[in-house]
């Protein structure tokens, strides 16, 4: 939209340097044909107002994944993770009948948001190849700036040095985010590895897998811990 106010309004000093993407082919990176251990997937709502739950759908139809597709509010988190359980305990998962179930339908259509669909498609076009964090290079997963508004293209007007970081070898973000490890199964989280001093992309935003674990898994054990060593300390006082 920004795009294409930008255009409408004829503003020259505006570029943009697109590094959106899509969300099914890094869902297919993570799944790896089927191989990986992950029980379901929680749809982000933001993605899906626009997509549509739609996107999902190659989820339970080719790899018999539930997915529940969800709001933000703290019930909305819990009442999606309820839906994906229930798909479990209702047999669906079972008999090879996963489903994607739609939490945020106050928000969300199945065809999502039409209008948008047809302005991104012609703002933005796929890239040949995308790089990832932590799962890699992905074919077709990211969008750049059509020809139709290269005008405002930071990638044509500027030139703009395709210096690669690659993730430091200690990071194990790719088998977090392919659910093979857990956060604090990697070497350096909660030590070297904080949100004060992200290694990875896991830990550098507030939503990744690293971040939420750092911030309430940790907690929440330490507390556990604590209240242990409380209650023992009682016992053995008491004796
Ligand atoms: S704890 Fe840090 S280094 Fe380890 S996987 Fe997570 S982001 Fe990467």
């Amino acid at each position: 939209m920004t795009v294409e106010a930008a255009r409408r309004q004829g503003v020259e000093n505006f570029s943009v340097f697109s590094n959106h993407v899509l969300i099914e082919p890094p869902l297919r990176a993570i799944v790896n044909g089927g191989e990986t251990k992950v029980d379901g997937f929680i749809g982000p709502g933001h993605v899906a107002t626009t997509v549509g739950t739609d996107a999902f759908e190659f989820l339970p139809r080719e790899f018999n994944l539930p997915v529940a597709v969800a709001g933000f509010e703290p019930l909305d988190v819990l009442q999606s993770v309820v839906l994906l359980v229930e798909q479990f305990v209702d047999g669906s998962v079972e008999s090879g009948n996963a489903r994607v179930d739609n939490q945020y339908a106050r928000v969300v259509r199945s065809a999502g948001n039409t209008t948008a669909q047809k302005l991104m498609d012609r703002v933005f076009s796929l890239r040949d190849t995308f790089e990832w964090r932590g799962l890699g290079w992905i074919e077709g997963s990211g969008l750049g700036i059509s020809e139709e508004y290269a005008a405002f293209d930071a990638e044509r007007r500027f030139e703009v040095p395709g210096r690669r970081i690659p993730d430091p070898i200690t990071c194990e973000c790719g088998s977090v985010l392919t659910g093979h490890i857990k956060p604090w199964q990697c070497a350096v989280f909660g030590t070297a590895c904080t949100p004060a001093t992200p290694i990875g992309t896991c830990m550098v935003s507030p939503e990744g897998a690293c971040a939420a674990y750092y911030n309430f898994g940790r907690i929440d054990r330490q507390v556990t811990l604590n209240l242990a060593k409380t209650r023992r300390s009682a016992a053995s006082a008491k004796r």
